[in-house]
C-alpha cells in the first residue's frame, strides 16, 4: 500500500454538484490508496477545494494551509477560484485546477486509477443514490460563478447513466437523484434531452422515485415530453433554480423563459403531479429588482406555496466576478434584508396554514389584497400586523413575528421612501 497521505480541505458546503465533486475526488484519492490526515505538517499531499462565491474565506485557506504545510508537500487548489489566479498570484508552489482540469491529477499524482474511471454513484446516510449525469453548463446566469470552473457541457452517456441505474436498484435502493450543474440541459451536447433519458429509464421495472436536482426552467422546451414523464407518478421531487419572477428580471438574470409559460407549467403540476414535491429557489433583492417585482414575487409566493410546492430563498450577494456585479439599480443591504424578513414571514404563515385549507384560503386572500394595496414595506408590515390582530383565536405565530413586523414598519418606514 501507499504511503502516501493527503490533508484535504473544502471551503464552504457548496451545494448538491459541489458536493457530488468534492466526493468523486476523495474517491479518487482512496482508490488511489492515499491516506487522509488531520496532521497538515506530515501530509505528503495538500489539497484545497475553493469556492469563488466565497472567495475571501478560500484566500484565507490557501494561506493557513500554504504557510503551515511541509514545505516539501505538494499543494494543489482546486475548485472555482482556480479560474481567477490572478487573486492568489503572489503564492509561490501552488497548482491550480479548474473542476474541468481534475484528469490533471492523473500525471500530478502519478496514479494508477485515472480520474475519469472513477465509478459513480454516490450514497448518502439517507439511502438516496445521487448519479451525476452531467458536469458544466452553457447557460450564461449572470449571478454564476460556478460557471467558470466546471467547463462546457459534458453529458454522461445514457447507458452509462442506465447502468449505474441498475446497479442501485439491485443492490435494493428505491431513492434516486440525478444531479448535475444544470440538470434540465442534460444531453444537449450529445443530441438528447432529459425526457428522453427518463423515458428509458422508466421503462425498467421496479419500485424506485426520482428527485431531479438542480432543474432550470430551460426544461420548459420540452415540457410536452416531460408531461407524461410526470404523471407517471416516478418523479419524486423537482428542485427548480427559478431565481425570480417577472419577465424584465428573467432577462437580468440572464435565462431564456417566459414566466407565463412557467406558471401554467406550475399550474399543471399542482392538477396532475400532486405527490411530486417541487422546491423553488429564488434570489431576493437581484440588481435591477423594483418595488413593485418585488411585490409580485410575494404573491407569487402566495398564490403557489402548499404542501407540494414549497420556496428556499437567498438574499442577493454581490459577487465582484458575477456579471450582476456590473448591472445597473443595485439594492443596498438594508432593503435587501427588509426584502427578505418579509418573504420569510410570508413562508411562515403559508407553511403554517399550509394544511389547513379554509383557513388557509382566507388568509392567502387577506395577505394578496394588503400586498397588492401597498405602496412601501411599512404598509405591507402593518397589513401583516393587523391580519394577526383579526385572526381568531389570535395567532401565535404572527404574534411572535410581529416583533420582527414593528421593527419592520420602523425601518421599513424610513427605506420605502426610496424604493425604486
Ligand atoms: S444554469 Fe446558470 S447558475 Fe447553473 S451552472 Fe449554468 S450558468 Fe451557472
Amino acid at each position: 500500500m501507499s504511503s502516501k497521505t493527503v490533508y484535504f480541505q473544502g471551503v464552504s458546503e457548496g451545494n448538491q454538484e459541489h458536493f457530488l465533486e468534492r466526493t468523486l475526488l476523495v474517491n479518487y484519492l482512496t482508490i488511489n490508496e492515499y491516506l487522509f490526515t488531520n496532521d497538515l505538517k506530515k501530509a505528503d499531499v495538500v489539497i484545497c477545494d475553493t469556492c469563488l462565491f466565497y472567495y475571501e474565506d478560500s484566500i484565507k485557506t490557501i494561506d493557513y494551509l500554504n504557510n503551515n504545510r511541509n514545505s516539501n508537500a505538494l499543494f494543489i487548489v482546486t475548485g472555482v477560484l482556480s479560474s481567477r489566479k490572478g487573486l492568489i498570484k503572489d503564492r509561490e508552489g501552488i497548482i491550480f485546477l479548474l473542476n474541468e482540469e481534475l484528469d490533471h491529477l492523473d500525471s500530478i499524482l502519478g496514479v494508477t486509477h485515472p480520474f475519469n474511471t472513477i465509478n459513480q454513484p454516490f450514497v448518502n446516510q439517507f439511502g438516496l443514490y445521487s448519479i451525476y449525469i452531467a458536469k458544466g453548463c452553457y447557460q450564461d446566469c449572470t449571478f454564476c460563478v460556478d460557471k467558470y470552473g466546471f467547463g462546457q457541457l459534458r453529458s454522461l452517456d445514457p447507458d452509462d447513466i442506465i447502468a449505474l441505474f441498475k446497479r442501485g436498484l439491485e443492490d435494493k435502493h428505491e431513492r434516486f437523484s440525478f444531479v448535475a450543474q444544470n440538470t434540465a440541459i442534460y444531453g444537449w451536447d450529445i443530441g438528447t434531452n432529459l425526457a428522453a433519458l427518463l423515458n428509458r429509464i422508466l421503462k425498467i421495472s421496479g419500485n424506485y422515485r426520482i428527485g431531479l436536482d438542480c432543474m432550470n426552467p430551460e426544461f420548459l422546451s420540452y415540457a410536452d415530453e416531460l408531461r407524461p414523464i410526470l404523471k407517471s407518478g416516478k418523479i419524486d421531487s423537482m428542485r427548480i433554480s427559478l431565481i425570480t419572477v417577472t419577465d424584465r428580471l428573467i432577462k437580468l438574470v440572464g435565462k431564456d423563459f417566459k414566466m407565463q409559460d412557467f406558471m401554467s407549467f406550475l399550474s399543471w403540476m399542482e392538477r396532475y403531479c400532486s405527490t411530486t414535491k417541487i422546491t423553488l429557489i429564488l434570489i431576493i433583492g437581484y440588481p435591477g429588482e423594483s418595488f413593485n417585482d418585488f411585490k409580485i414575487m410575494l404573491e407569487f409566493i402566495l398564490r403557489h406555496s402548499r404542501a407540494h410546492v414549497t420556496f428556499t430563498t437567498y438574499e442577493y450577494k454581490d459577487i465582484y466576478f458575477a456579471e450582476s456585479y456590473h448591472l445597473k439599480d443595485k439594492l443596498d443591504k438594508a432593503h435587501i434584508k427588509i426584502r427578505s424578513m418579509l418573504v420569510d414571514i410570508i413562508l411562515k404563515i403559508t407553511k403554517k396554514y399550509r394544511m389547513q385549507s379554509g383557513k388557509a384560503t382566507l388568509i392567502k386572500k387577506r395577505l394578496s389584497k394588503i400586498i397588492s394595496e401597498s405602496s412601501s414595506y411599512d404598509e405591507i408590515a402593518q397589513g401583516l400586523l393587523h391580519v394577526s390582530k383579526q385572526l381568531d383565536p389570535p395567532d401565535e405565530v404572527l404574534t411572535v413575528l410581529s416583533y420582527k413586523t414593528l421593527y419592520m414598519i420602523e425601518v421599513g418606514g424610513r427605506l420605502s421612501s426610496e424604493v425604486l
